[in-house]
């Protein structure tokens, strides 16, 4: 975006607060006095027809309508007048980490002083504040992208009475924004979307989650489910919403309750204490974690050592070394591979977590093939098609990308994995668990943002990032598919129709 920020403030005091906060260093920004009221911001909109100007801010005072605002708390409209704000959520967020207390929501614009009744009746149709001139304003921006940002300086409870100690409130919410204000505007502009393909929920993942939905279904709340079904905020607090209760260890579970265990299977042990228990399992272990458990069973029978290639700690390692724990050891390194010290280094075999870093698992296996020239290799690839299929295709988008964005928990082995591989390649890339993840700083100068989603994140991420990045300005969104998928898992039978 050539044309610089553009800052209507209705009232001196207002300009003069926000003008304190500008930075010299940041993007440039002009403030505009707009005046006060219905009328002086319906001219000066007229007036704005002839000029030039980027990003249009809009910024000032405003009275709170509902109870739980407080004075000098920001509220970042998502819809002004018929204008609506798309880039409010990331704004929002910007700012909370700035430290300022922050809420989005529908501002509305009146041509008069609202009193108390009135306030409520505003508040009851979902308005959360109400000024007197940023609707004419917000129109004048004419598609460009645009925020509006009021400082609340009087609220229900304090209409007048507080008008002059929460008006000084507001203006220091308003300086502080300065800023942050300029940074959204030098994160504007057009820019270009590429979508790795596959990206999101693997056929393991769908499994799981439509496990833990059926089981609500027929047995009702509370389902308990041991660990996060998947490795995703999202998904864990849409599922507890609907009656699933995220248990860390069986005996959290009362007798004879439902339990479903996670897509990341569990350890016999874990598996006897159910049954010991008397508790009706549903179990939700991927196909292709259960594989590589059978893999370490049947090796571990003929007298083989197990060099698991994994992550300490990762629920799937812990679950997989359960299996034979005699005979298993974790190996995360090449170095890890000499200090092994088998029974037998002629009946030495290899199996790995489902999610690993194709790159890392190779090296791995390389230097367990140097050193045990006779090592069994799994009968089939133990990282799975789903994490295969993400990290070459976000490779493929990274190379013609300024930055990635990978949709994905912090705890999802797959989602991290593909921040390292975009990394691997040169491309920075960050994981964010939605768009209000999204620091504006990283986009100043990015023309080119390459998107995906880790096997245990929702599509629905993806799409709220696309729309939070429309919001600052034209965007163009592309897909570059590696392969397609069409991978399905069987359900257990105790939810089968
Ligand atoms: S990432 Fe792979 S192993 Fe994990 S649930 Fe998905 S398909 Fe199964």
């Amino acid at each position: 975006m050539t044309d610089p920020l553009l800052i209507c403030a209705p009232m001196r005091i207002e300009a003069r607060a926000i003008r304190r906060g500008l930075r010299s260093s940041a993007s440039p920004a002009e403030v505009l006095r707009t005046g006060y009221g219905t009328t002086r911001a319906t001219q000066a909109a007229k007036n704005m027809s002839h000029a030039s100007f980027g990003p249009v801010a809009i910024m000032g005072v405003g009275a709170g309508l509902t109870d739980d605002l407080k004075p000098g708390d920001l509220v970042i409209g998502t819809n002004v007048g018929d204008v609506t704000c798309g880039s409010a959520l990331l704004l929002a967020a910007e700012l909370e980490r700035a430290g300022l207390r922050v809420r989005t929501g529908r501002i509305t614009t009146v041509d008069h002083l609202v009193r108390r009744p009135e306030r409520a009746a505003l508040a009851a149709q979902g308005y959360l504040l109400a000024d007197m001139e940023s609707a004419p304003l917000a129109a004048a921006a004419g598609g460009r992208p645009l925020t509006v940002i009021r400082a609340v300086s009087d609220t229900p409870d304090r209409p007048l009475a507080g008008i002059v100690s929460g008006g000084l409130a507001a203006l220091r919410s308003l300086r502080a924004a300065a800023p942050v204000v300029q940074r959204w505007a030098a994160a504007c502009g057009t820019r270009q979307v590429l979508l790795a393909g596959p990206r999101s929920f693997c056929a393991g993942v769908e499994r799981a989650i439509e496990i833990v939905e059926r089981t609500l279904e027929r047995r009702g709340q509370p389902v308990y489910v041991r660990k996060q079904i998947v490795h995703n905020t999202r998904v864990v607090g849409d599922l507890e919403s609907r009656g699933a209760v995220f248990v860390d260890e069986l005996d959290q579970v009362p007798d004879g309750a439902t339990v479903v265990f996670s897509a990341h299977g569990v350890s016999p042990m874990v598996r006897e204490e159910a049954a010991r228990r008397q508790l009706a399992v549903i179990d939700a272990t991927c196909p292709l974690v259960s594989k590589v458990h059978a893999e370490a069973r049947r090796f571990a029978a003929d007298g083989y050592t197990v060099a698991l290639i994994g992550h300490a700690g990762h629920e799937e390692v812990e679950g997989t070394l359960g299996e034979a724990p005699a005979s298993t050891v974790l190996v995360q390194t090449p170095e890890d591979v000499a200090g092994l010290r088998p029974r037998d280094g002629e009946r030495v075999a290899y199996l790995m977590q489902t999610t690993l870093s194709l790159d890392e698992a190779a090296q791995v296996s390389g230097a367990l093939r140097e050193r045990f020239p006779a090592v069994r290799a799994p009968g089939s690839d133990d990282i799975c098609y789903a994490t295969t299929n993400r990290q070459v295709a976000v490779r493929a988008v990274a190379a013609e990308s300024d930055l990635v964005l990978v949709a994905g928990s912090a705890n999802s082995s797959n989602s991290v994995r593909l921040v390292e591989a975009c990394e691997r390649t040169g491309t920075p890339a960050y994981l964010i668990d939605s768009a209000t993840d999204i620091e504006l700083g990283w986009l100043s100068g990015v023309s080119t943002v390459g998107l995906t989603a880790g096997a245990s994140a929702p599509p629905a991420v993806v799409e709220e990032i696309i729309s939070a990045l429309a919001g600052l300005g034209p965007l163009s969104v592309s897909e570059r598919v590696t392969t397609t998928e069409s991978i399905r898992f069987g359900l257990p039978k105790e939810v089968r129709q």
